[in-house]
């Protein structure tokens, strides 16, 4: 499945050019041209998905498989210290294409990148809450 107003389904098929990194049958990765580290990746599956929950899951294991050999490769052959992996589904979220990628961005002492991390607390009524709601949509 692919969609022609879709930029990444454009560079699967080869009408936009990209910074191939590596190829499956399944999933492409590829330098992002706006990137927030050198190495900074994107994996994405070659089939048209908008967010990761309209995925097969056998499609997303195929990703991670590569997100983990590109880690690989950041840790050994770019010499990160470490990275970060990030799946953005929705405006709210970030996401600015929808085609689902994981990004793969390497992480260096002071690069000055940080994070937010707004953390709550976990409290009993809203863990009971959530957990039951989430517990009966997984079935
Ligand atoms: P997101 O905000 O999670 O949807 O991220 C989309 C990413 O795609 C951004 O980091 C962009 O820099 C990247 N991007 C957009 N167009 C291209 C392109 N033609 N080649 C490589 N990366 C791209
Ligand atoms: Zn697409």
């Amino acid at each position: 499945m692919t969609t022609t107003d879709c930029i990444f389904c454009k560079i699967i098929a080869g009408d936009i050019p990209c910074w191939k990194v590596l190829e499956t049958e399944t999933v492409l990765a590829f330098l992002d041209v706006g990137p927030l580290a050198e190495g900074h990746v994107l994996v994405i599956p070659k089939e048209h998905h908008a967010t990761l929950d309209g995925m097969p899951e056998d499609l997303a294991a195929d990703c991670a498989r590569v997100v983990v050999r590109v880690s690989r490769a950041v840790r050994e052959a770019l010499g990160a210290d470490g990275w970060n992996v990030l799946q953005n589904n929705g405006r709210v979220s970030g996401q600015a294409v929808d085609h689902v990628h994981f990004h793969v961005i390497p992480r260096r002492d002071g690069d000055g990148l940080g994070y937010r991390w707004n953390a709550g607390k976990l409290g009993e009524e809203a863990a009971e809450r959530v957990l039951a709601t989430l517990q009966k949509s997984l079935g």
